[in-house]
């Protein structure tokens, strides 16, 4: 066995351009799963990804392939996820390849994310297979395509593969590609152990397993290791590989993608980006690790059922073992209770994050809108840092109010530039660069609040610029603005959860918007309902829910029975997903209201 023979690579894409298709023919012509086992996107292992149909963990599989030069390469494939709240998945994964396969689907083209994606490859001076993938569907336009990589991304795409993963045409093409393009690991099998933690899971049999790419040196069973940075120290149990089930080894060695275990019980001992190393013979310096991870966004996550609250803790713990990103705490309000705030990466790791919750622990929840993080400076002088808006000091004791920014790089074909211009305004936008990447894009900087990207400016982007927009932020600091709280009250009580904060100049409208739109979402109960929002004590705005007249369903519906059952059914149902504050109950999407922009 010769590191010669082995092939690290990621597979990175826009979602939904055929990327786990892809791994599934791969792991089915090289039979590293058997015909009767192959199911669809097989490494989507995870209930939500199978429904959902995306990818939201990385998965590492090995597997053997018979070349046509006649020799035998080990492959280690990583699948990776598409959506940007994942994309720090990506860049882990390719931290621990030589190459990448580009899938790009030819009926849609470079899109979005294609180009945050190549660009992590680019960074990390990966060797890149451009493949055009779905040519066989009849809006293929594969030449175009190959000239849009070119153009758009400036990799030579002449030589790019044609595939369809639907009927397998151009997948031994590829495989090909990746022994002949991609170069084989280099690192030295005598120097002290050193490997990158790129991902963990805890598993209740092995403990946490980690998963590992060998830059130098070899592990095997019976080792001692140091984790570099969090300097604990471990017997290796195991060392194996995924193919794609866990297949033990004697060891593995520099240029190899594994895992290990060492009966470690306490996940966040280890941190993904840190390095592996003897303990006996230790490595002067780790490898260079990932950038920390830190949550964007916080929102409060409440059980519909006050009694269900240690469950709900129990249940945030255990999605701690397999997502790291994750973190909580305990946090009170007095409309909702005892819940937690959460922090997290973006909005679709919220759902996901919240789907698992009431899926996988059966849980029924409510989420509060989600918030970032703002500064605020006291008039006594002492600082607190705000992530639940209800928390923020009313203005007469506040001094002033700091709010993260970014800087937001936007890559648009020409065509689109008003378009983007326009939204980042309407957020806004500070105007900083605008360049020509070549004669079709170009590149445009705005200096923006984060709180104004983070919800649903990237669905925004997408819609305006026919999906072609893509989008990158770096937050890069604390700006003072002018900001206000908004508190919401129904019958004169202020519900805490409703709170938002909004820029001066728009507050007042906002708070009109969101008065009327909790009116039409708040069901009407059998008494009157008043909804009110108010800047520090002053109301700017007023809604009514009328009460019920009589029976809604029996004026309804008369004598057919049946449908008036059914629409009462459906009525308990929405309710699962109510809190009552008071007496008004209060459906999940009032929460999310406050969020919402027309
Ligand atoms: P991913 O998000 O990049 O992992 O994409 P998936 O592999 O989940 O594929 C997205 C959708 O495209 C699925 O419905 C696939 O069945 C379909 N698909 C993938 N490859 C092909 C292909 O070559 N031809 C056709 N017609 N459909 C494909
Ligand atoms: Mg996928």
């Amino acid at each position: 066995q010769h590191q010669k023979y082995i092939r690290n690579f990621s597979i990175v894409a826009h979602i939904d351009h055929g990327k786990s298709t892809i791994a599934d023919r791969i792991l089915e012509l090289t039979d590293t799963v058997s015909k009767r086992d192959m199911q669809d996107q097989v490494l989507d292992d995870m209930d939500l990804e199978r429904e959902r149909g995306i990818t939201i963990k990385l998965n590492a599989v090995e597997l053997k392939y018979h070349a046509k030069d006649g020799e035998t390469y080990e492959f280690h494939l990583i699948d990776t996820p598409g959506h940007v709240d994942f994309s720090y998945e990506v860049s882990r994964s390719l931290a621990a390849c030589e190459g990448a396969v580009l899938v790009v689907d030819a009926a849609q083209g470079v899109q979005a994310q294609t180009l945050a994606n190549v660009y992590l490859a680019i960074d990390d001076d990966l060797a890149i297979i451009p493949d055009i993938n779905k040519v066989d569907l009849p809006s293929a336009e594969p030449e175009k395509v190959q000239e849009e990589i070119e153009e758009v991304i400036g990799l030579d795409a002449s030589n790019a593969i044609m595939t369809s993963a639907k009927t397998g045409l151009g997948i031994e093409d590829l495989l090909e590609a990746i022994v002949n393009e991609i170069p084989a690991p280099q690192g030295d099998l005598t120097a002290p152990l050193r490997a990158l933690i790129f991902d963990s899971v805890y598993d209740d049999y092995r403990g946490v397993v980690l998963s590992v790419r060998v830059f130098e040196g070899t592990v095997k069973p019976g080792d001692k290791i140091r984790l570099m940075n969090s300097g604990t120290e471990y017997e290796v149990n195991e060392v194996g590989v995924n193919s794609p089930k866990p297949i033990k080894r004697d060891y593995l060695m520099a240029g190899e993608v594994g895992y290990i275990t060492a009966s470690i019980k306490d996940i966040t001992e280890t941190r993904v980006g840190d390095t592996v190393t003897n303990a006996a013979a230790p490595a002067e310096e780790p490898l260079p690790g990932y950038r920390e991870m830190n949550p964007m966004v916080y929102a409060g996550l409440y059980p519909t059922d006050n009694a269900k609250y240690v469950d709900l803790r129990e249940a945030l713990e255990k999605l701690k073992l397999n997502d790291a990103s994750l973190e909580f705490e305990p946090e009170t309000s007095q409309a909702l209770g005892h819940g937690f705030r959460v922090g997290f990466l973006g909005m679709l790791h919220m759902d996901v994050i919240q789907e698992r919750l009431e899926r996988e622990f059966n849980l029924d929840l409510i989420t509060t809108a989600p918030s970032v993080t703002y500064h605020a400076e006291l008039t006594d002088g002492s600082e607190k840092d705000v992530d639940n808006p209800a928390e923020m000091p009313d203005s007469s004791e506040l001094s002033k109010i700091e709010e993260p920014y970014v800087k937001a790089t936007i890559m648009v074909p020409n065509d689109y530039v008003g378009a983007v211009m326009e939204l980042c305004q309407s957020r806004r936008g500070e105007f900083l660069t605008m360049d020509y990447l070549d004669k079709y894009r170009v590149n445009i900087l705005y200096n923006m609040p984060l709180s104004e990207i983070i919800f649903d400016f990237f669905d925004k982007l997408k819609s305006s610029t026919r999906g072609f927009g893509s989008l990158d932020y770096d937050v890069s600091g604390y700006q003072t603005s002018d900001l206000v709280k908004i508190d919401i009250l129904l019958n004169g009580e202020k519900v805490d959860a409703l709170s938002f904060i909004a820029h001066r100049t728009f507050a007042e409208r906002r708070g009109r918007e969101i008065a009327t739109r909790l009116k039409n979402i708040i069901p009407r109960q059998n008494f009157e309902i008043a909804i009110q929002a108010a800047i520090g004590g002053k109301i700017i705005a007023r809604t009514t829910v009328k009460p019920y007249r009589k029976d809604v369903t029996a004026k309804l519906y008369g004598g057919d029975r049946t449908r008036r059952m059914k629409l009462l059914e459906k009525q308990k149902a929405g309710k699962k997903r109510m809190k009552a504050v008071g007496k008004v109950d209060i459906p999940q999407e009032a929460f999310m209201a406050v969020l919402k922009t027309d």
